[in-house]
């Protein structure tokens, strides 16, 4: 059995989609919005937020269709591509549970571009 937890629509990122926090917008379509984050780590730091309530990576792979699934990478692709970081390159980071480090229990790929990244892995 999967352990994935309860969706909690208390979120910050829940509050973000439905307008009760502010954010800094840069791309919204039916399957995503993204922003800026507010605490930068490299000169552009995008995150893109599926629109459905979705945990974690693993929970969004689970239980997304295919089409929120192809919207939210073509949307990274795209935002990547309009705020010019497509080339020379980015990195996208989608931190997954506790042992990930995952801060905010709504699904979001990191966008960091921008400059020479160092490497992370492992
Ligand atoms: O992947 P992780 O969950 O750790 O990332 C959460 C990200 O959300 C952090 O980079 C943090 O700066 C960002 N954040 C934000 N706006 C908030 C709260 C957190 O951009 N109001």
């Amino acid at each position: 059995m999967r352990s994935v937890m309860a969706y909690d629509p208390q979120n910050i990122f829940a509050k973000i989609l439905r307008g009760e926090i502010p954010c800094t917008k840069v791309f919204e379509n039916e399957w995503v919005l993204a922003f800026h984050d507010i605490a930068p780590q490299a000169p552009v730091h995008v995150l893109v937020i599926p629109k459905g309530a979705y945990v974690s990576q693993d929970d969004f792979t689970a239980k997304a269709t295919d089409a929120e699934i192809a919207g939210l990478w073509r949307a990274v692709g795209q935002i990547a591509r309009d705020l010019e970081v497509a080339e020379p390159g980015y990195r996208t980071v989608q931190n997954t549970g506790t042992n990930g480090g995952q801060e905010v229990p709504h699904f979001h790929v990191h966008i960091c571009g921008g400059r020479r990244l160092g490497r992370m892995i492992p």
